[in-house]
């Protein structure tokens, strides 16, 4: 045998592995990622006044921070950074915190979060999405959907944070399609956060009850959604719209409902379902709050 011949056969087999076994065991070494594997979550944000309340929600939420590994990076998809036509991540490496609202106390104006950005982890999401391109934004900060919640799980802002946009010109099901490309950065530490609500309509808000009960058509479509996450029906909550007037209902605009696709995108429909937290909220507002693997 030639040394050329016997060099091919080598890469062929190697210790009785085949060429294409070792190919799966490179393909799995880059799958199992660098570590820690984390989950896939979606967090009900609700009220802003949460980043400076102290309640059951907002405790589970510090909870959770504690129990959780530590991840390296935590990539936001918040219902508050619609882009459109765009994708776009967040590259900044100290990204401001963003007071996008109004009518609140000075006090909320007044909250910073100075999380450290995490630009490479930005890139790495920005490399998985082969789909279409996306395109890095150098000045997004963090906005209300991202920092009154996460202010609660890590309060002393010591865990690198971005955000992924939501194209606001792509379908559910090409929101969805997008997260399953971002899927295995959880096996390089990147927590997947989709920060939204389960029902979110702010016209039918019940000011004159507040605590009172649930709009029929708010539980009906917050019970779809804790149906089909507990049997693990993706296709189902991607094709939400088929519930006609109670997703219409529901989410009048589904910039509130887009970031659980997200969640749901990122993770394996076998994956272990955590309900972390449920309870609406003036009627029209869904608290629920989930995790995934
Ligand atoms: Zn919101």
């Amino acid at each position: 045998m030639d040394r050329r011949h016997f060099l091919g056969l080598s890469a062929l087999a190697v210790g009785g592995v085949s060429a294409m076994q070792l190919k799966d065991l490179a393909q799995q070494a880059r799958d199992a990622g660098s570590g820690p594997r984390m989950p896939s979550l979606f967090i009900g944000h609700g009220n802003p006044m949460n980043a400076l309340y102290d309640n059951a929600f907002t405790r589970r939420l510090g909870e959770l921070g504690r129990t959780l590994e530590r991840p390296k990076a935590v990539l936001v998809v918040s219902a508050h950074w619609l882009t459109p036509g765009a994708t776009m991540v967040a590259v900044s490496p100290r990204p401001a915190t963003i007071h996008d609202f109004g009518g609140f106390p000075d006090e909320l104006f007044r909250v910073e979060y100075p999380a450290p950005g995490a630009p490479e982890a930005a890139h790495k999401a920005a490399a998985a999405i082969t789909s279409l391109k996306v395109h890095e934004d150098h000045d997004m900060g963090l906005d209300h959907g991202a920092w009154t919640i996460l202010r609660h799980m890590w309060p002393a802002a010591d865990v690198p944070v971005f955000q992924l946009s939501i194209n606001w010109g792509l379908s559910p099901a090409q929101h969805h399609a997008l997260a399953r490309e971002i899927a295995a950065l959880r096996n390089d530490g990147i927590l997947v956060l989709g920060s939204g609500n389960v029902v979110h309509n702010l016209g039918r808000l019940n000011w004159n009850d507040p605590a009172g009960p649930a709009f029929d058509w708010a539980e009906q479509f917050d019970a779809f959604v804790a149906d089909r996450l507990a049997t693990g029906d993706h296709a189902a909550l991607v094709d939400y719209e088929r519930l006609g007037s109670v997703a219409r209902m529901a989410h009048p605009t589904n910039d509130h409902y887009l970031p659980l696709l997200y969640t749901v995108g990122a993770a394996d429909p076998k994956a272990s379902l955590q309900v972390l937290y449920t309870g609406m909220e003036m009627g029209s507002i869904s608290m629920r709050c989930f995790q995934l693997g």
